[in-house]
């Protein structure tokens, strides 16, 4: 589960980490009384405008502006929100935004990356930080990996001291910007093992001019972006609270109200699968086939008939599919309901286009009779005898068919 910058700056700053205060704006006009409002508190001058989206990459596509003024800042924000984000995060067509954060503008010195994430090769989380943060770290990570510091800790005991050390050093902080980081390295470390997360991420972490308070500089985090493993949402009903369902296309919004595991892509064959491992094997036979799949679906063990028809009517939304697989291994899923599902989406949506339908497992002999005494209503369905045959024929249906 992703969050926005700026409820993942206030986990931060709960957890004690130095954030420079902002304001949420919905509004241009609100973003201009933020920027007053901040220069009244905290004597701000410059301010940073901040599209509030899930996607990265937002100074890239124009959605993080510096602006000086409360007439500026609100000309920011209309900017802002006048169109689709595009970002190298977001597709071609980039994401609506409807809310921006206005965050009292920080003078930088350096920018370095800190972030902590599960590392899949060792099972345990890992700490990240690299001296060249800020906007091209990807690029960083991929011509120059040696530039990028990953040291692993155990879930139980934590970051150790001397581990906060060795990575700060590493990272080419010197004098008391090492214990300034180091102390921000171990809240980050224990804000990702109390929340669940899978990834957090402070990017720029900054380090400002010296001051007289600070002959180092001072340590903050002016970006902020946390991941939550969405299995451990059921004790962290705190967080859950944060999810914005406007960040998610419509119809991954519908699949999850029937519990559905729903994703969308970009390709033209509607799938309808039960198990995950099932689901992956189906797509990588469609695209072996010669097809590409328009979506990830597994309806799991205990669809309902209600379910697996929300689940046909959600695909055939879709504009881009052309033709659906249906691959069902009938374990605890039953074929039945599966077939009956497709009669009653037949009756409610029609398949006007190209159906594949294999169907084998549990009660698969009544699912025959039912498609059987439905096929008069269904015309465009046809059986497949295993898997393969399946994407074979959806994919010549559909006439992108090759030879494997
Ligand atoms: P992202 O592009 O979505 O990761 O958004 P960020 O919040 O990381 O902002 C992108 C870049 O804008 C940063 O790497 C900084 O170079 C710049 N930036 C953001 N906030 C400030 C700020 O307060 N002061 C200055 N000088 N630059 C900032
Ligand atoms: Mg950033």
């Amino acid at each position: 589960m992703k969050i926005h910058e700026y409820q993942a700056r206030e986990l931060l700053e709960n957890a004690g980490i130095a954030v420079p205060p902002a304001i949420v704006a919905n509004n241009a006009s609100e973003a201009k009384h933020a920027f007053d409002e901040l220069a009244k508190r905290y004597g701000t001058k410059l301010a940073v405008v901040k599209a509030q989206v899930h996607a990265g990459g937002r100074g890239k596509g124009g959605g993080v502006k510096l602006v000086k003024s409360a007439d500026a800042c609100e000309e920011a924000a209309a900017t802002i929100l006048s169109k689709p984000l595009v970002t190298p995060q977001t597709t071609a067509e980039g994401v609506p935004v409807t809310k921006l954060l206005v965050a009292a503008g920080v003078d930088i010195a350096k920018e370095y990356y800190l972030g902590m994430a599960v590392d899949r090769k060792t099972g345990r989380p890992v700490l990240i930080g690299s001296s060249e943060g800020g906007m091209d770290i990807e690029e960083v990570a991929a011509k120059t990996p040696e530039l990028i510091i990953r040291e692993p800790l155990s879930a139980e005991a934590g970051l150790h001291a001397y581990q906060a050390r060795k990575v700060a050093y590493a990272m080419g902080f010197t004098g008391q910007q090492v214990r300034l980081a180091g102390k921000i390295m171990h809240q980050l470390a224990k804000l990702f093992l109390q929340t669940d997360a899978s990834l957090v991420e402070i990017n720029p972490l900054v380090v400002t001019p010296a001051t007289e308070e600070h002959p180092d500089g001072n340590v903050l985090a002016i970006d902020a972006k946390i991941e939550f493993d969405e299995n451990a949402m059921f004790r962290q009903k705190a967080l859950t609270d944060m999810h914005d369902p406007a960040e998610e296309p419509e119809s991954e919004r519908r699949a999850k109200r029937f519990n559905l595991s729903y994703i969308q892509l970009d390709g033209s064959i509607g799938c309808l699968v039960n198990g995950a491992g099932l689901a992956m094997a189906t797509m990588d036979l469609i695209k072996l086939h010669g097809g590409e799949p328009a979506n990830f679906l597994d309806v799991g063990g205990s669809a309902t008939e209600e379910a697996v028809t929300e689940a046909f009517r959600i695909i055939l939304d879709d504009p881009n599919v052309k033709g659906v697989l249906v691959n069902i291994f009938g374990g605890i899923a039953k074929c039945d309901t599966i077939a009956n599902a497709i009669v009653a989406a037949a009756k409610q949506v029609g398949f006007e286009i190209p159906l594949v339908v294999r169907l084998e497992g549990t009660n698969v002999e009544p699912a025959r009779k039912i498609l059987d005494a439905a096929r008069e209503q269904i015309p465009m369905l046809t059986t497949a005898s295993d898997l393969a045959d399946g994407a074979a024929k959806i994919t010549d249906k559909i006439g992108v068919g090759t030879a494997v």
